[in-house]
């Protein structure tokens, strides 16, 4: 379907343009009507959609042609990292450019001038606020947030948002908001808690589900069976077979992120990591850094397993298996974007071999399983059935992520 089908304003389809869009996403084709008619909307899609244009579009639109007070915060967008908070900000900033829409992205762990400058917009009205929960309550505590004439809500990435622990804090941002608004609710997954916060927030709320729980074909899926200490040689050995020019290695703990980036860093790859230690300016700058190719190896935790958008990564390391299959899918889906190809490898020791074989049931498949090189020596056999727990009787899927920061 084409953008100009929808009736949005000129100014926005200008903006469109302006982004090289052509053709609108599924997501795109069936949330945006919904969200113009005024509907509360419950949508089950992933990153990499277009989901973020889905619901900026109908908003920016919105905001544009209907009589709106410019002393008021119009829309907020809650959302659960700060680098989804900063790419929201950037779609807005290209879509509404052409328009007279005002957006700020409110998010911690910048200095102190951010949080200043964050209140001028906040007191003397801003149409569209993206924010992470923390900072959001942070400044509405202090009573000066223009919320009386907000008119919609988003909750981005909310399974996200309540695996992270965030669930009261969105609760009480709601506890400041109009009763009378429109709520578009974006989660990959859908669990009962999900639908449990759904039925506290939205009223008669169409379902949208176009999650698809596939990585895309192109990806080569391989893991390496492995006891733990295996790892760290296994991954300079990978990445020493090709010259891959942007790779990301994800880790499940920060810990196992700062220890694999200085074994790393002393082997002289051009390497950097981004987890929730590091301050806000220094991700910004190794996310940029990588994003333009300067650097081309990058550890993480899942923090950036989700929502970020970066072009032509060539490989996904997983160094620890991820806790849920979700995350799996979400982690490779970081390569092979755009219908190019991409290589995942996962390594797996083996206590981890009960989730890895919990992931390869979602995935409807068994992964290959790699050689590792001869001179690792001897490797742990891939048996996730003799390990598994007597008591596990196969009812659960997957385990959840807990509430930690990563
Ligand atoms: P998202 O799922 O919102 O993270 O979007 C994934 C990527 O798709 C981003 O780089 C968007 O700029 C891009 N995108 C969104 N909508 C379209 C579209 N209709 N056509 C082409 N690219 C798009």
């Amino acid at each position: 379907m084409k953008f100009t089908e929808f009736g949005l304003d000129e100014r926005i389809l200008e903006g469109i343009d302006a982004m090289g869009y052509e053709n609108a996403t599924p997501v795109q084709e069936q949330v945006m009507i919904p969200i113009l008619q005024g509907k509360d909307i419950i949508a089950s899609a992933q990153t990499g959609t277009g989901k973020t244009a889905a619901f900026l579009l109908p908003l920016i639109n919105k905001i544009i042609t209907e009589p709106h007070d410019d002393h008021h915060i119009n829309a907020m967008v809650i959302v659960p990292t700060r680098e989804l908070a900063v790419q929201i900000a950037q779609s807005m900033e290209g879509l509404s450019y052409f328009t007279n829409v005002s957006a700020i992205a409110v998010y911690g762990g910048g200095d102190g001038t951010s949080f200043t400058t964050e209140k001028k917009a906040l007191s003397s009205g801003v149409d569209v606020v993206i924010c992470t929960p923390g900072r959001m309550i942070a400044h509405l505590n202090m009573g000066y947030v223009k919320m009386q004439a907000l008119r919609y809500l988003v909750l981005d990435e909310a399974d996200r948002m309540l695996d992270m622990g965030f669930h009261d804090d969105i609760m009480k941002i709601i506890s400041f908001l109009p009763k009378k608004r429109q709520n578009l609710l974006f989660s990959a997954t859908m669990p009962m808690k999900m639908r449990e916060l759904a039925r506290k927030i939205l009223l008669n709320p169409l379902e949208i589900n176009i999650a698809v729980s596939k990585p895309p074909e192109q990806i080569v899926q391989e893991a390496f069976v492995v006891y733990e200490p295996q790892k760290i040689p296994l991954v300079k050995e990978v990445l020493r077979r090709k010259d891959f020019q942007s790779v990301i290695v994800f880790c499940s703990k920060k810990q196992n992120v700062k220890q694999l980036s200085n074994e790393l860093k002393r082997s002289k790859f051009s390497i950097e990591e981004i987890h929730s230690d590091l301050d806000q300016i220094k991700r910004e700058q190794v996310l940029l850094d990588f994003r333009n190719k300067k650097l081309k190896i990058l550890v993480a935790t899942d923090i950036l397993s989700r929502g970020i958008d970066i072009e032509d990564i060539d490989l996904v390391i997983n160094y620890d298996v991820p806790n849920d299959g979700e995350d799996y899918i979400h982690r490779i889906g970081r390569t092979a974007r755009a219908a190019s190809e991409g290589t995942a490898y996962t390594f797996i020791t083996e206590k981890e071999q009960q989730k890895f074989a919990e992931i390869e049931e979602l995935l409807g498949h068994p992964v290959t399983k790699a050689q590792v090189p001869e001179q690792f020596g001897p490797t742990p056999a891939y048996n996730p059935k003799a390990r598994r727990p007597s008591h596990s009787g196969g009812g659960k899927r997957f385990g959840g992520g807990g509430g930690k920061r990563r």
